[in-house]
């Protein structure tokens, strides 16, 4: 009868802690599993930080893959290197480049004859992809730039537009 008593017992305590469980959001295992697979991603992500894949960086665009809430072909500074690594990683099919929002062949240009080298698009780019120093004229490398935009809303005197890359 003991015995009865105890094996009910353990049996309700055991389907008492299955209900916890799967009542909160996600068991730890699960939220470690999920962890790893957010890190992997951002390792395949260049880190540019630039927020064309419509996330606000590579972090949240990662965490948004591993919940699978987003495609993979969104990192156009990545291009489709990336979009091939993330295949593989995620074991998904490679799908091509998402560009209908962007040109992506375009860079910034300076009009260096307004630029006051006041440095606040320099602080904006991710990429290192500005020249210049306190109060001297300022100019892009156009190998570096992967046509973000970012550095154009801080410049107080309109002098960055967007161009084709030649
Ligand atoms: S587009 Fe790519 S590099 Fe830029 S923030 Fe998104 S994941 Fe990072
Ligand atoms: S668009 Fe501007 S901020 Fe973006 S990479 Fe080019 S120079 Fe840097
Ligand atoms: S933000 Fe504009 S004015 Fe300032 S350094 Fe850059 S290009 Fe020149």
């Amino acid at each position: 009868m003991l015995s009865l008593f105890i094996a009910i017992t353990v049996i309700s305590l055991f389907a008492i802690s299955i209900a916890i469980l799967s009542s909160n959001n996600e068991s730890p295992i699960i939220e470690k599993t999920n962890q790893n697979k957010i890190e992997a991603i951002e390792k395949v992500l260049p880190q540019t930080q630039c927020g064309d894949c419509s996330f606000n960086g590579c972090q949240p665009y990662a965490e948004a893959l591993a919940q699978n809430k987003t495609d993979i072909n969104r990192c156009l500074p990545g291009g489709d290197e990336t979009v091939k690594e993330l295949a593989v990683l995620l074991g998904t099919k490679i799908k091509p480049l998402y560009k209908e929002s962007k040109d992506t062949n375009i860079v910034a240009l300076i009009d260096e004859s307004i630029c006051i080298g006041c440095v606040k698009c320099i602080s904006a780019c991710p990429v290192d992809a500005i020249l210049g120093a306190p109060k001297q004229m300022h100019s892009i490398i156009n190998q570096y730039c992967t046509g973000c935009e970012l550095c154009i809303a801080p410049c107080p005197v309109d002098c960055i537009s967007m161009v084709k890359a030649s």
